[in-house]
């Protein structure tokens, strides 16, 4: 995969959570884990592009399929391309959750956040003390309505027409010219999805109890 395939979709990633106190900052919310090196997934460890070579005399790019018709000379000096994620080095510093997390698209979270009866907001923290609370309103929200009225149809919206009108081409030739709203497809959230959310909700909150921590989300 290249870097450039990757779609960015603005998350919410819901975690245990440590405060601590900061001389500077007060108190600091953190998420439990470490940075550690991992694996490059984007060049699977190899630190190289795959299929990408580059001609260090020229830096010229070219692509596997191109080399057949090089010439010698340049065929003698290409060297693959360094992955662009990782540098080279084919492992970079990651941060590594200890817990159970979740990762949910930012509309996704806000309809979890609601069903959670927490105001949605972009972070936030649930403290350790609440957390049986927490725990006894999500079995009563799974026992009710509240989750089939949560759910978002899939819609399509978008696609109209715009502006419509004649224009005379170059040839003299009139054509009639549509310009239409850009297209916008979600794919909603079903009731499996919310299940699945809670489940997960439920797991982190058991492992934080169990080992002391808040669940925060960011
Ligand atoms: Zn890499």
């Amino acid at each position: 995969m290249k870097l450039s395939d990757l779609v960015v979709i603005e998350s919410i990633t819901f975690a245990a959570s440590e405060a601590k106190d900061d001389p500077k900052h007060g108190q600091v919310h953190s998420p439990v884990g470490k940075t550690q090196m991992v694996k490059c997934e984007f060049c699977k460890g190899t630190g190289k592009e795959e299929g990408g070579y580059i001609d260090p005399k020229t830096e010229e790019r070219y692509w596997e399929s191109d080399i057949a018709d090089l010439s010698s000379d340049i065929k003698q000096r290409l060297k693959q391309i360094d992955c662009d994620f990782c540098r080279g080095e084919g492992e970079y510093q990651d941060f590594v959750s200890d817990g159970p997390e979740m990762n949910l698209a930012n509309r996704n979270a806000h309809v979890l956040l609601d069903l959670l009866g927490i105001e949605p907001d972009h972070a936030g923290i649930i403290w350790n003390k609440d957390l049986p609370k927490l725990r006894r309103h999500i079995i009563k929200v799974l026992n009710s309505d509240n989750m089939r009225k949560a759910v978002i149809e899939p819609s399509e919206t978008g696609g109209d027409i715009t502006d419509k009108r004649v224009v005379k081409g170059d040839d003299g030739v009139s054509q009639i010219v549509t310009r239409r709203s850009p297209k916008m497809i979600d794919s909603g959230v079903s009731e499996q999805q919310i299940e699945h959310y809670f489940k997960n909700v439920l797991e982190l909150i058991v492992f934080a109890q169990k080992n002391g921590y808040n669940v925060g989300w960011s």
